[in-house]
């Protein structure tokens, strides 16, 4: 007993550190860790390489709905997600999804690994909107 107290108020004992820190990072550590995963798309059947970030699919930009806000892989939907429109806004393309299933509208960032020619196919078509609906 007199052991367990004298352990917990030594900030240098490498077990109170160690406590201290779960305490203040657990969150972080966990949604790393939920993040990085490799997983087969289910639009095209590429076999996505997770890298952390990874949330579509590269060949096709297809997406599940997986995420309640981005990656923390909350939602229970599983649905596809397709790209519909796309905004190139300080350098960097952000593609807008909508959920095939639930119809939810998402934003997601490209990522560098992304076809461009998917990408620039998606912003004409969203200029050719554009101009048809002015
Ligand atoms: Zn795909
Ligand atoms: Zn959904």
């Amino acid at each position: 007993m007199q052991k367990a107290s004298n352990r917990g108020s030594n900030p240098r004992n490498p077990v109170f550190s160690k406590l201290i820190l779960n305490f203040y990072f657990p969150i972080k550590l966990i949604m790393f860790k939920k993040t990085i995963e490799d997983f087969t798309c289910f639009n095209c059947g590429f076999k996505v390489k997770g890298n952390g970030f990874t949330d579509h699919c590269p060949k096709c930009l297809a997406s599940k709905h997986v995420d309640i806000e981005p990656g923390d892989r909350l939602s229970k939907c599983r649905g596809l997600m397709l790209p519909i429109s796309i905004d190139y806004l300080k350098h960097e393309f952000t593609i807008v999804y909508i959920c095939l299933k639930c119809g939810s509208i998402k934003r997601v960032s490209a990522a560098p690994e992304d076809d461009k020619q998917k990408l620039e196919s998606l912003t004409r078509v969203k200029k050719a909107l554009n101009n048809k609906f002015k």
